[in-house]
C-alpha cells in the first residue's frame, strides 16, 4: 500500500530536475502522474522510467504561461485518469540580472512562467477538485522569495507564490483542498548548474562556495524536495494548509 494509492497528480516542469524527481516520487507512492513540460521528449523519457517501474504516467507538452495550453493539459490529465487530486506547480525559469540591466522581457517571462503559470494551473485544476471535495496543490517557492541579488524578477515571483498559496488555502479550504508551498534553497539541478556557467565557474566550485553558507554544509538534491512535496500531497498532511516549508538545509538557506 502506497500513501498515494488511487490518487492522480499533475506535475509541471516534470521533464527534469525537481519536477522529474517529484513525478517519480509521487508515482513510487502509488499515484498516477501526468507530466507537463515545454520539453515533451523529456517528459516522455521520465514517463517511460515511471512505467518501467510499474506505475502509470502520461507525458504532455505544455507551456504553463499559456492559458489555453494549461486548460487543455489539465483537461487531458483529468480525462485520461478520470479525476485530478494533486497539482504540483513546479515549472520555472531564471533570467537573472541586476535591476539596471533587467529587461522588460526578463521580468515578464519569469513572472509569466512562475506566477501566472501557477495561477492558470490552479484555476484549471480546482474545477476538478472542488466538485470532488478533495485536492492538494503544492507550489515551488524559493529562499529567493526572501530577497536575492540579481533576482528581482524571480524573487518577486517566488514571494508572489507565497501570497497566492495562502490566499488559495483560504478560498479552497472549505472544499477539502489544501494549498501549500515548498521553498527550496540551493538544489543540484540544471538550473543551478546553468547559473554557475553564467558566472564563469564550475558547478562544483559554485556548490562548494554555497555549501559554506548552509547549516548542513551541503547543497540539496531534487529527491530531498520531492519527499517534502509528497508529504504535502499525502493525507499525512491533511490538516496542513497555507504553509511554506523551507527545504534549504537550514533555517535561512543561503545568506549571500
Ligand atoms: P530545471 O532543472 O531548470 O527544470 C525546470 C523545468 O521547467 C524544465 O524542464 C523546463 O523546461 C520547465 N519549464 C520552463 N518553462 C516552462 C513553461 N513555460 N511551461 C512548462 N514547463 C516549463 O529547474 P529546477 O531546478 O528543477 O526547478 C524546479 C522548480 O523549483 C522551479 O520552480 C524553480 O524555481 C524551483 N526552485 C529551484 C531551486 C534550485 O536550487 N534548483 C531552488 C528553489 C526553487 P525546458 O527545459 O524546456 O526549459
Amino acid at each position: 500500500m502506497g500513501r498515494l494509492d488511487g490518487r492522480v497528480a499533475l506535475v509541471t516542469g516534470a521533464a527534469r530536475g525537481i519536477g522529474a524527481a517529484t513525478a517519480r516520487r509521487l508515482a513510487s507512492e502509488g499515484a498516477h502522474v501526468a507530466l507537463a513540460d515545454l520539453d515533451e521528449q523529456g517528459c516522455q523519457k521520465v514517463a517511460a522510467e515511471i512505467a518501467a517501474a510499474g506505475s502509470e504516467a502520461l507525458p504532455l507538452a505544455c507551456d504553463v504561461s499559456d492559458a489555453s495550453a494549461v486548460q487543455q493539459t489539465v483537461d487531458a490529465a483529468a480525462s485520461h485518469f478520470g479525476k485530478l487530486d494533486i497539482l504540483v506547480n513546479n515549472a520555472g525559469i531564471i533570467r537573472d540580472n541586476l535591476i539596471h540591466k533587467m529587461s522588460d522581457d526578463d521580468w515578464d517571462r519569469v513572472l509569466n512562467v512562475h506566477l501566472r503559470g501557477a495561477f492558470l494551473c490552479a484555476r484549471a485544476a480546482q474545477k476538478y477538485m472542488v466538485p470532488a471535495k478533495y485536492g492538494r496543490i503544492v507550489s515551488l517557492s524559493s529562499t529567493s522569495a526572501l530577497g536575492n541579488r540579481g533576482q528581482a524578477n524571480y524573487s518577486a515571483a517566488k514571494a508572489g507564490l507565497q501570497g497566492l498559496t495562502r490566499t488559495l488555502a483560504i478560498e479552497l479550504g472549505r472544499f477539502g483542498i489544501t494549498v501549500n508551498a515548498v521553498a527550496p534553497g540551493f538544489i543540484d539541478t540544471d538550473m543551478t548548474r546553468a547559473t554557475a556557467e553564467r558566472m564563469g565557474i564550475t558547478p562544483e566550485a559554485f556548490q562548494a562556495g554555497a555549501s559554506q553558507h548552509i547549516a548542513l554544509q551541503r547543497i540539496g538534491q531534487p529527491s530531498e524536495v520531492a519527499s517534502v512535496i509528497a508529504f504535502l500531497a499525502s493525507d499525512d498532511a491533511s490538516y496542513v494548509s497555507g504553509q511554506v516549508i523551507y527545504v534549504a538545509g537550514g533555517p535561512a538557506g543561503i545568506l549571500m
